[in-house]
């Protein structure tokens, strides 16, 4: 416990004496006597004093004083002042010392049981009110550092979420200048070797997107920006769908693909079917990656049935690699792979378990596997579903059968695109639609463009030198002609980051498409957008 400093100010020496001896029995209350009010309220300054006993009557300055100036001095008003009287208990003087700032009364002649008690009392008040102070203080440097560390995770937030959509956007559009290039490259005659070459290519270019899409969705869940868009769908035909594409995959590795679903499982069920695919997507990409011969299993069985909701489980079986207990714990942990060698020889970022698990919370679920290394693993996912009866599945146009696009007549689109291999894609397929086309590398060419001509339409870039997207979006939309004012504006944005694009919306785009896009996607925006117009 902190020492109490205490005060003794009286005129006669030997009162000082007698009460020390008096008090000296106290732990922890250092005492320091003084028989001159000036000396004693320098020490009063200096000394950390806590309470102060004071004589009433002194020759020079008397008591009341002497605590009035105590309390007057915000360096001394909080000292705890203690009259010390041989006065009878008059009503006055006791009215006199409790104004001037004084706390109590000791009657002289002192009677020990009553001094030791009330000194007692207050030191131990002063150490606990000093130590309250400490905490109150310690307290309030704690608040600090949180709120200091609060700002700091909030601003490398914003950074890392900044230097994703940079990254994304500089390597979403080489690639979506290559995927551009390949879709019309596979429009020409080529012959059979050719046409493998840009399979490769297009099975390189979509490894690519899927890293970044993995990059960007594991840093929207940990802000918290992942979104769980819940729908109506048949899970048998998505499971249905999965098995097909993943049996391809499998037996051209000499591989069996096997597909148990449970009769029980219900017709429809409402969940997100992007993201329920993505997790067995996941787990079934994994089991052909790590498995070299043998069989991969998706099992997916009911748990339980509930009058309107169901829970079930999907587990994908392999007879792969298998993994070692010690790396079971980590391989849901980011960046994290079961083995340094695994890397070497299969790549990988370590980032698809860590989404999948983080997707499985997201969908009040859970992960589970079992591993034998050298045998072979089990990853399962469960949950519970919203059973859906009786629902109508919307007329689904089938893909296959889509006709070829009709072209579009008297179009002709300004694109403002700065990347010479996107703008020659863009070009390309626009002028395959019967668009006329016109090509500028900055907002600014593109405003000088638009005064000189009308287009229906304008695919806009955002990220351009001299004048950005939004601007030249802002300067069109805000223009003294309506006619001109009025021209659509697509933007074609690298960025999938919600905050972008509604950041284009708001500059004033009609329509944002993302790169590397679908052509029936931008052939859609733009019919819809192209009717619109008077
Ligand atoms: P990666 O992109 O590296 O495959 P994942 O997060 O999907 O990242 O997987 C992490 C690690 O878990 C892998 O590197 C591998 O060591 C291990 N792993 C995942 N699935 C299997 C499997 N079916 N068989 C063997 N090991 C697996």
């Amino acid at each position: 416990m902190k020492h109490v400093n205490l005060l003794i100010l009286d005129d006669k020496e030997e009162n000082i004496i007698s009460l020390s001896a008096l008090l000296s029995t106290l732990e922890d209350v250092r005492i320091i006597g003084s028989t001159n009010p000036t000396e004693a309220l320098k020490i009063c300054w200096q000394d950390d004093i806590a309470i102060a006993l004071v004589d009433v009557h002194m020759p020079e300055i008397d008591g009341f004083e002497f605590i009035s100036l105590l309390k007057s001095n915000s360096q001394t008003s909080h000292i705890t002042a203690i009259m010390v009287t041989a006065d009878s208990k008059d009503d006055k003087d006791l009215l006199k010392g409790l104004k001037s700032g004084a706390v109590d009364y000791l009657y002289k002649p002192l009677d020990p049981e009553i001094t030791l008690a009330k000194i007692t009392s207050i030191a131990r008040q002063t150490q606990i009110q000093e130590e309250i102070k400490e905490k109150n203080v310690a307290l309030e440097e704690l608040q600090k550092q949180l709120l200091l560390a609060k700002k700091e995770t909030e601003e490398a937030r914003k950074v890392k979420e900044s230097f994703l959509a940079n990254v994304s956007h500089e390597i979403r559009t080489p690639i979506n200048g290559i995927v551009g290039i390949l879709h019309v490259l596979r429009k020409t005659p080529l012959n059979h070797q050719q046409r493998e070459w840009i399979n490769r290519l297009d099975s390189a270019s979509n490894s690519l997107l899927l890293i970044i899409d993995d990059i960007l969705d594991i840093s929207k869940i940990d802000s918290g920006m992942m979104k769980i868009e819940y729908e109506t769908f048949s899970i048998r035909e998505k499971l249905l769908d999965i098995a097909k594409l993943f049996k391809i995959k499998a037996s051209s590795k000499n591989i069996a693909f096997e597909t148990i679903i449970d009769p029980q499982l219900p017709a429809y069920i409402k969940s997100s079917a992007i993201r329920v695919q993505q997790i067995i997507d996941n787990f079934t990409s994994n089991a052909l990656k790590f498995t070299e011969t043998g069989k991969i299993t998706l099992a997916v069985s009911v748990i339980q049935q509930m009058d309107y909701r169901c829970t079930i489980r999907f587990t994908v079986t392999d007879t792969g690699i298998g993994i070692k207990p010690e790396a079971l714990e980590k391989i849901f942990l980011a960046f994290e792979q079961g083995d340094d060698s695994i890397t070497k020889k299969h790549g990988g970022t370590g980032l698809g378990l860590a989404i999948v698990k983080r997707l499985a919370d997201l969908l009040h679920g859970k992960i589970g596997v079992e591993s034998t290394y050298g045998v072979g693993s089990a990853f399962s996912f469960q949950a519970t579903f919203e059973k859906v009866d009786n629902f109508k599945q919307q007329e689904m146009m089938d893909e296959g059968a889509t006709p070829s696009p009709q072209k579009f007549e008297n179009v002709r689109i300004l694109i403002a695109e700065d990347n010479e291999l996107n703008s020659f894609m863009l070009q390309h397929i626009l002028k395959g639609w019967g668009c006329e086309v016109d090509v500028v590398k900055n907002g600014r060419v593109a405003l000088e463009y638009l005064e000189q001509q009308d287009y229906q339409l304008i695919m806009m870039d955002t990220h351009m030198p001299i004048m950005s997207g939004f601007e030249a979006i802002q300067a069109i939309k805000t223009n003294l002609n309506p006619r001109k004012a009025a021209t659509p504006i697509i933007t074609i944005s690298a960025s999938v980051l919600p905050h972008e694009q509604a950041a284009a919306y708001e500059a004033g785009a009609d329509s944002v498409i993302g790169k590397p896009f679908d052509p029936n996607d931008l052939y859609q925006k733009i019919a819809t957008l192209i009717s619109k117009r008077p």
